[in-house]
């Protein structure tokens, strides 16, 4: 017997991938995979999408979701050491709905999957199961009195197969040798991924490198953190020989482009070197702190924008960008999907084919209409995993009423 089944009937367009554009196709689903795609397809809830365009849903490769609450404070002087002398109940409620909200926005803006990045595992981890979207989620470890956070991720055993534990590792110049090395074997022990933010700023390029006498991936290298399951996140300060040994060790990379300018780290992602050199590299919003938004078109016309301008060249492609949004951060979290086809997740998205911003709309123009002009705003319906998560116009008045609630407890804080 056939298990739960959505049909996408007649789709105005389906981006089945970086290259293929699909017109007037049936998309069938069952048991959250796609089964088919092709004309004169039917079974179970049948939606009509013969004004959409569909295409594989995006995913924020490196977030802190925790941080939605922060929006717009981060010019504030003193805040955010304020912030954390709340009551810590005050605190944790704080979080909890900051992170419903953050992952709702999310999901409202074409966002399937993410890979989070916390301090506070618990509130955080809560809200994301609440809201059906794909995660890999962990705790951050940014000095040596974080270790003990690890503790958390030797006890999780998620019911939820949508969710994975990882370990974020933020800033590998104030942790010990001994300490990033413990951090591997647990990653050994537990098959759990580690995500390190490494050669993001020039201090810590140069902190490593003036006390170790190697730059921060020869370092990692070294104490043999390459040859487990890590993942690279920015990058902004690597050499060419890094990236080569990044390489020869098949290291996943994520690149968050408007975090760079945000706060100003400089430094210099070489993403036509690393893509020439076959690296997987997915994108990232980062924190608020480091950008004001959850919007991953935005992201992915940032990327091109801020390579392009960086290499005088105008080689980057909206092929290149949409596959680092979709395919390789399905790679990074190890599934199946950011492809419309069979066997694959059926993580999907439908934008509005009629909103004036995507005009004019042909199979030719499409990729670029997606990369360079749409937003959050021109997404329908989400889907997770075969379900729908996200339907414009619905779900938002809870989401309204926790926003209020924030905001009042920002008012009272600041006043
Ligand atoms: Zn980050």
């Amino acid at each position: 017997m056939a298990g739960k089944q959505i049909t996408l009937k007649k789709c105005k367009f389906v981006i089945k991938n970086n290259n293929t554009i699909l017109k007037n196709v049936d998309i069938l689903i069952e048991d959250g995979r796609i089964i088919d795609v092709g004309k004169g397809l039917g079974g179970g809830e049948e939606i009509k999408c013969n004004k959409n365009i569909v295409m594989p849903g995006l995913v924020n490769a490196h977030v802190h979701t925790e941080s939605w609450y922060l929006k717009g404070f981060s010019d504030t002087k003193n805040f955010f050491e304020k912030i954390y002398t709340l009551d810590s109940d005050l605190l944790h409620k704080i979080i909890y709905v900051s992170s419903k909200i953050a992952v709702y926005e999310m999901i409202s803006s074409g966002i399937t999957a993410i890979v989070d990045s916390n301090i506070f595992l618990k509130d955080v981890l809560m809200a994301v199961e609440e809201s059906g979207i794909r995660a890999r989620i962990g705790p951050r470890i940014e000095n040596e009195k974080d270790m003990k956070l690890i503790e958390d991720v030797k006890k999780w055993r998620y019911e939820n197969p949508l969710i994975s534990p990882i370990i974020n590792v933020d800033s590998i110049h104030l942790l010990s040798s001994n300490s990033l090395r413990e951090i591997a074997n647990i990653s050994d022990k537990y098959d759990i991924d580690v995500h390190f933010c490494v050669a993001k700023t020039r201090k810590e390029t140069y902190w490593i490198k003036k006390n170790k006498s190697l730059f921060p991936v020869e370092y990692l290298n070294k104490l043999g953190i390459l040859d487990k399951k890590a993942v690279m996140v920015h990058l902004g300060w690597v050499t060419s020989w890094e990236l080569n040994m990044l390489r020869d060790k098949n290291i996943n990379i994520v690149y968050c482009p408007t975090s760079v300018m945000k706060l100003a780290t400089g430094g210099f992602f070489p993403l036509k070197e690393a893509l020439k050199a076959g690296l997987n590299i997915g994108l990232g919003t980062d924190s608020v702190y480091g950008n004001d938004s959850f919007d991953m078109f935005q992201e992915m016309r940032t990327c091109v924008y801020l390579q392009r301008n960086n290499y005088w060249t105008m080689d980057f492609s909206k092929e290149d960008v949409f596959k680092m949004a979709t395919v390789n951060g399905y790679n990074i979290i190890h599934e199946k999907g950011g492809v419309i086809d069979i066997g694959y997740v059926a993580d999907l998205v439908l934008l509005d084919a009629d909103d004036p911003n995507l005009r004019p709309l042909t199979k030719h123009n499409i990729l670029s209409s997606i990369v360079y002009t749409a937003s959050s705003s021109n997404v329908s319906l989400t889907i997770v995993d075969g379900k729908i998560v996200y339907r414009r116009g619905l779900s938002y008045e809870k989401i309204e009423e926790d926003i209020a609630s924030i905001e009042n407890v920002l008012r009272n804080f600041l006043s």
